[in-house]
């Protein structure tokens, strides 16, 4: 099966997803290109060749793909598929905007959202918010599937694919971009932090958000919150986590003053190891939490720190130091 990945970078890196996107489709690819489309993308297209496993990099540059707008990337994709048996990305920003409109263009049924792989037609999904595991069997002559990069281990780099230039597609220039405002953080990214520290409404505040984010920067952890805590203006609607939020898969989730709603859950169901933080002892949290404090957070946190300090686990990194 020829298979065609599509990069997901920001003209500068390409993100650690595309190397999961890779690493899942090696079992039922027999050929693996990667599509890196944008504006002054050589770097990300010298990124992406290194990837092991992958046999031709194309790279399309134009200042229209900068932002990588579905209706152009949908142009520039819908012809190349005619070379390849399927199209897939990361069930990223990108990937969930471009991928519908390519599978409308071809005339196919995309499946969404796939957290395992059994064969080349046939995946297994998440549905109901992560309460049941759905299997479909696709019966499209071509493949368009999303993944959710966390459940698969990225492949390694040292590889030394060739990169092809394609010429770009003239442009479609019926949507554009207006303005763009970027968060900029020094902690890890939300989706691929090992350690996550999300908030809820049970913080009560902003400045009380603050307080957890000082935890969150000890433990060298990303921050995540519920979306009660989004609504409530803590904290901006990119750390949200959940069903309408990023799914997450960190080594250890430690959820302060989140209730447990199932709409949340389905975004924390991959984690390894679930503390919750609640001060009501039967807060739906605590059924699929690993380990349960019972108790007002402003008061159990530096209690814990006390007690990770004591016990060496909790080194006094600085933000700046850590990364
Ligand atoms: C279609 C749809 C999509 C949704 N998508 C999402 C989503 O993606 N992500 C998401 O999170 N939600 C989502 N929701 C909302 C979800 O249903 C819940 O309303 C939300 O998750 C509740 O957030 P919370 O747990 O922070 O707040 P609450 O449910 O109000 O819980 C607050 C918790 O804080 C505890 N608490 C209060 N004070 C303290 C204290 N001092 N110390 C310790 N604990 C304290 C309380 O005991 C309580 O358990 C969605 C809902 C719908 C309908």
């Amino acid at each position: 099966m020829r298979l065609l990945v599509l990069a997901d970078h920001d003209n500068r890196s390409l993100a650690s997803t595309t190397a999961r996107v890779v690493g899942a489709v090696q079992s039922i690819a027999t050929e693996i290109d990667i599509l890196v489309a944008g504006e002054g993308v050589e770097s990300v297209a010298a990124q992406a060749a290194k990837l092991q496993g992958v046999n031709k990099v194309l790279a399309a540059d134009a200042s229209h793909y900068k932002y990588q707008l579905a209706e152009e990337m949908a142009a520039l994709i819908v012809p190349l598929m005619e070379h390849y048996d399927g199209l897939i990305a990361a069930a990223t920003n990108n990937g969930k905007n471009i991928l519908p409109r390519v599978a409308a263009l071809l005339d196919v049924a995309q499946v969404s959202d796939a957290q395992a792989i059994i064969a080349a037609d046939t995946f297994e999904r998440p549905i109901y918010a992560g309460n049941a595991i759905e299997m479909v069997q696709t019966s499209d002559d071509k493949l368009v599937l999303t993944l959710r990069p966390a459940a698969f281990a990225p492949v390694s780099g040292g590889g030394s694919a060739e990169i092809t230039k394609i010429p770009a597609q003239p442009a479609v220039g019926i949507s554009g971009v207006t303005g763009q405002e970027l968060s900029r953080s020094g902690r890890p990214e939300l989706t691929a932090a090992r350690i996550v520290v999300a908030g809820g409404r049970g913080i009560g505040s902003r400045e009380n958000f603050k307080r957890l984010e000082q935890f969150a920067d000890r433990l060298g952890a990303a921050i995540g919150a519920s979306r009660a805590a989004v609504d409530a203006g803590f904290i901006s609607n990119d750390f949200q986590i959940g069903q309408t939020g990023k799914i997450i898969a960190p080594d250890l989730y430690i959820a302060v003053g989140i209730s447990g709603a199932i709409q949340h859950l389905a975004g924390i169901r991959d984690s390894r190891i679930i503390v919750a933080i609640n001060k009501d002892p039967e807060a739906p949290i605590f059924q699929i939490a690993d380990y349960g404090l019972v108790g007002d957070f402003l008061k159990l946190l530096p209690q814990l720190e006390t007690a990770l300090d004591k016990a060496g686990l909790l080194p006094p990194y600085t933000r700046a130091g850590r990364h």
